[in-house]
């Protein structure tokens, strides 16, 4: 064993999140693509399984059962995420899909009026968000090139805050962006962007699917207005599950954009009157039947959060990250890397992103060796050692293999992709 290998041996020692780890179902590789689809954890799986054991024993009484009633689960499972994201319990419902769920805010949200009729985000921003935004502008007869702002980014890889506020112009009727851009990992100043929002007189909300489960949030305290974030990435909750959604409780009572029976109050649901009358909390949101399959997994995982402290999951994601960029300063240079991520510790986000221009193939080659990353084209691989399941030697590992494969020049012999993208 080498002094660095041992030395991240030590750092795993030291680790008070470590016993997390065996809690997982981690394969035989390295796997740091848990900002995309976090692993499976033992615990959510008993309590994927006790809701299929609900359902067999119980059909449609599973819906009232005394434990983990299926009625009241995406209200439960949004109370167990409400610490991560800083909100009150009933400001938080795990519901739908994070598209869905922009779809419903901005339905909800959005209120063109007189002068103010644009929505701001940025040319950085994940494409489906994008996607609804847009879709919601011509919903409403606004064509897109005119209503939606994208700022621009000075460096392609980073916002600059100072040009938010500077857009935030009193023809602005809505502000979305993301809390951690996807791609660089960049972490934005939520609490000052929306103090300024506010002040200007605009609701402001955030899309926290990269930050969620990872980072902390006061989402609350800094009168966030509204906030989307998925179930599957840092949560673990597995292939499509339940995403969150927070309303900030000042809008509470708000009738819904996109109505349904399930943003009912739940004692009138059963009414079966044509009218709604929407729940007093971040559940009126909700659309239709909650899919209780991708909810119950969600049960399990949030029970090691709570355990954990997302205090502390924040300071190891900062500290394998921070070990992350040293490493690859270290091992990698001189052989085409850059680093993509801010290096600043408030500016970081979840995951790092190494830039090389043969980047397609450099995973190619990591993926046959084990590793798993992610490819963002054209040129960036995004490495996420998940803090609850990630260990210091997975990492120096990663970055050890990284060396030789590009020192050795064995992605070579890969196709590059680049050239398809490009
Ligand atoms: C992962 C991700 C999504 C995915 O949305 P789905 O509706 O779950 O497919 C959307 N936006 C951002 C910012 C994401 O990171």
């Amino acid at each position: 064993m080498t002094q660095d290998e041992e030395h991240a041996t030590r750092l795993d020692a030291a680790d008070e999140l470590a016993r997390f780890r065996d809690e997982f179902h981690l394969g035989a590789g390295i796997y740091l693509d848990g900002n995309s689809l976090g692993l499976l954890s033992h615990r959510a799986e008993r309590t994927l399984s006790e809701a299929v054991t609900s359902w067999r024993e119980r059909g449609i009484d599973g819906w009232t059962a005394e434990d983990h009633p299926w009625f009241y689960l995406p209200e439960e499972v949004g109370a167990m995420t409400a610490p991560l994201v800083g909100a009150a319990p009933d400001e938080v419902v795990a519901t739908g899909g994070t598209t869905v769920n922009v779809h419903q805010i901005l339905a909800t949200f959005f209120r063109p009026d007189g002068n103010q009729t644009k929505i701001l985000a940025t040319e950085l921003d994940f494409p489906s968000d994008i996607q609804a935004l847009t879709s919601q502008l011509r919903l409403r007869g606004l064509d897109p090139d005119k209503h939606l702002i994208r700022v621009t980014s000075r460096d392609g890889r980073t916002i600059d805050e100072e040009d938010v506020v500077a857009a935030m112009t009193d023809d602005v009727a809505l502000v979305f962006l993301p809390t951690v851009l996807y791609r660089s990992g960049q972490l934005l100043d939520v609490e000052r962007l929306t103090r300024v929002a506010h002040e200007r007189g605009i609701p402001i909300g955030f899309d926290a699917a990269h930050s969620v489960g990872v980072a902390p949030h006061s989402f609350s305290d800094w009168g966030v207005d509204f906030a989307v974030w998925c179930g599957y990435k840092y949560l673990n909750g597995g292939p499509g599950a339940a995403a969150g959604l927070y309303v900030n409780r000042r809008h509470f009572g708000r009738r819904p954009g996109l109505a349904g029976w399930f943003g009912s109050r739940k004692d009138r649901q059963f009414d079966m009157d044509h009218d709604l009358i929407p729940a007093e909390s971040a559940g009126a949101y909700q659309i239709g039947t909650p899919n209780i399959l991708s909810l119950a997994p969600l049960l399990g995982s949030l029970e090691m959060f709570d355990e954990a402290g997302i205090g502390r999951v924040r300071e190891k994601s900062l500290n394998l990250t921070g070990y992350l960029i040293d490493l690859v300063d270290e091992y990698l240079s001189g052989m085409g890397f850059a680093i993509g991520t801010p290096r600043e510790e408030k500016r970081r986000g979840g995951h790092v992103a190494l830039e090389h221009p043969d980047a397609a193939r450099i995973c190619m080659a990591l993926k046959a060796k084990g590793v798993v990353p992610d490819f963002r084209p054209p040129d960036v691989i995004r490495l996420a050692p998940a803090p609850l399941y990630t260990s210091y030697h997975d990492v120096w590992r990663a970055v050890e293999i990284l060396r030789r494969i590009v020192g050795e020049g064995q992605h070579e012999k890969y196709p590059n992709e680049r050239g398809v993208v490009a």
